[in-house]
């Protein structure tokens, strides 16, 4: 493996390749930032890896994120995170996630863990039998979704002001793509607000639930695209804003819960020339972090709905910046983070 250059290059701390023999364990856990504070990030455990070379360009890009995602968020952490090979065939988790509790454990805190694809609450239980960096324990901070999308609508009211001109969401046309965990808390925030839903999901009961309890208009993915709307909340997986998506939307703003909503860079610019306002989705999209966060102090609820609340600053700030000087909101969001960083 060649990793040096792709480290140097992305301004990276460290690429930990943490091993046990008698597990099987291969984790490589990437370490972007601690500047300002323990790099926290959530660990995948996936089988579908080729090899060390794609497991590491996963969790290099991964802990890149987290680093902006915090950093823009002002919180007092760097970015990490985590991926465990795991084994193909038959392997005992429970002696699995102990002997990665044990890796995590001898970095000595610079790395916290946390659940992300493929890992569940009871495997971040077996962790915390063996190093005490890890966070999102059962019966701690809970459920991240109702706080990210309060963090999501905070982010929609910032974008409704410097973008649409408006000082509140009455009669606000939204569509929603994915109404799941935090879709629905989303839909119930903005419900509250006097928006105007119009919802998509595969799970049909989910969308009959949010037609039932706030009137919200139910429509097919493809209506859901073309319904001409001021905000599309794309909540579901990354990659909505892509060459067909664009083409069709008839909105003035995409803010939503996602992560990785552009498919490729280049589709942020075709909606700055289709005259769309992105709201990047590391930064209204925080909450999560917020909450999870609020753990290394001692979980308070109303601390992190407090915090997650100072989203709407950050959008504003970060869409005023984008109308000065004609950057785009996702060009800016990671100056804002570079500047801090390496400013
Ligand atoms: P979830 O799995 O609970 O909900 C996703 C929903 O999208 C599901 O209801 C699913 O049926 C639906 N869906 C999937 N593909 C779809 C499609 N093609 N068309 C319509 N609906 C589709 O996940 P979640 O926790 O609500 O997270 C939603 C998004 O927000 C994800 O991208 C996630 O990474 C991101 N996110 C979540 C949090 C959090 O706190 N949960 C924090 C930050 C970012």
């Amino acid at each position: 493996m060649n990793a040096f250059p792709q480290l140097l290059e992305g301004r990276f701390e460290g690429l930990h390749l943490l091993s046990d023999a008698r597990t099987s364990l291969r984790a490589l856990v990437g370490i972007h930032s601690t500047k300002f504070g323990p790099a926290l990030g959530g660990t995948r455990a996936l089988a579908t890896y080729a090899g060390e070379e794609d497991a590491a360009t996963d969790v290099l890009r991964l802990a890149r994120g987290m680093t902006y995602k915090a950093t823009l968020a002002g919180l007092p952490l760097g970015g990490g995170k985590a991926v465990i090979m795991l084994p193909r065939g038959p392997f005992d988790r429970v002696a699995l996630f102990e002997a990665f509790g044990r890796a995590v454990d001898s970095l000595g805190g610079r790395y916290i863990t946390t659940e992300d694809s493929g890992t569940s609450t009871a495997d971040m239980a077996v962790v915390a039998r063996t190093t005490r960096h890890v966070v999102g324990l059962e019966g701690r901070s809970g459920d991240p979704s109702p706080v990210t999308a309060f963090g999501v609508v905070r982010g929609i009211e910032a974008a409704a002001k410097v973008a649409l001109g408006r000082s509140d969401l009455q009669g606000l046309k939204v569509t929603v793509l994915g109404v799941g965990n935090v879709g629905m808390n989303l839909c119930r925030e903005l419900h509250q607000r006097g928006a105007k839903l119009y919802v998509s999901d595969i799970a049909r009961e989910r969308v009959q639930q949010m037609v039932e309890a706030y009137g919200a208009v139910p429509l097919g993915e493809a209506e859901l695209y073309a319904q001409e709307a001021d905000v599309f909340a794309p909540c579901a997986l990354g990659g909505s804003i892509n060459d067909v998506t664009v083409g069709v939307l008839r909105v003035r703003v995409v803010a939503g819960a996602a992560n990785n909503q552009l498919l490729e860079p280049r589709h942020g610019a075709a909606l700055a020339r289709a005259g769309i306002t992105y709201v990047p989705d590391y930064a209204i999209n925080a909450g999560g972090l917020i909450n999870v966060a609020q753990e290394l102090t001692g979980y308070d609820r109303e601390k992190a709905y407090a915090r997650a609340s100072r989203i709407h600053d950050t959008i504003e700030e970060l869409l005023t910046r984008a109308r000065k000087t004609g950057e785009r909101p996702e060009q800016v969001a990671d100056h804002m983070v570079e500047e801090k960083l390496y400013g």
